[in-house]
């Protein structure tokens, strides 16, 4: 039988790009909304991806008792002092959504130069399984934030987000090909390496 991994996500963008990976390996990969769909999410108190992920993790490992894999991920903007990292997901604040959160990027990164808008993805996956073993692993993609979109794929920054030597931005890629350079898709290879 399938081994069963919950995804602690309602993120359908992660949620597309974390099953095409892991479904070929052979898990019977859910979203929490499949098992707990009135579930309320947990509050992202830490102030590390890691510390996030970790909580999510624990969280729905505590509401299923099945294994369970959360992802934090973010933008890190050079020229913003690494803003906003941890808070990408509500960086336009409390009301935001993926629109509101580019315009803020656009407008704040607008007094700077093209050559000093680098920035990088990261993420970190920790998957919990009730026994106690845990797996942790992360990956980093680097790109410029451009301040006009291209591309309709992928979701948050990623009309955005372009990869030099890509020539493209990750929302210009198919899923293929951003899983094979991105943050999510490097953290997951080496999680399921570990896995393994
Ligand atoms: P989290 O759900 O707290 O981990 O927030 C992650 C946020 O970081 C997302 O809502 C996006 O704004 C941003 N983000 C993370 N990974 C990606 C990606 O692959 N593409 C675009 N935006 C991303």
């Amino acid at each position: 039988m399938k081994q069963t991994i919950v995804l602690a996500t309602h993120n359908a963008g992660k949620i597309r790009e974390l099953k095409t990976i892991l479904q070929p390996l052979g898990y019977d990969v859910k979203a929490i909304h499949e098992i707990c769909p009135h579930i309320e999410e947990p509050e992202e108190t830490g102030t590390t991806f890691a510390e996030n992920a970790r909580l999510k993790a624990a969280y729905y490992l505590q509401a299923t008792g099945l294994p369970c894999l959360a992802d934090d991920s973010g933008i890190i903007a050079d020229a913003l002092q690494g803003r906003p990292g941890v808070y990408s997901a509500r960086f336009a604040g409390p009301e935001c959504d993926d629109e509101k959160n580019n315009q803020k990027l656009i407008q704040e990164l607008s007094v700077f130069p093209p050559e000093k808008r680098t920035a990088h993805y990261a993420c970190v996956l920790v998957l919990l399984f009730p026994d106690g073993r845990e797996i942790e692993a992360e990956g980093r993609c680097e790109g410029v934030i451009r301040d006009f979109y291209a591309g309709s794929n992928g979701f948050g920054y990623d009309p955005l987000f372009y990869v030099t030597d890509k020539e493209k931005t990750m929302a210009e890629m198919s899923m293929d090909e951003k899983n094979a350079i991105s943050h999510r898709g490097k953290a997951l290879r080496k999680l399921a390496e570990a896995l393994s």
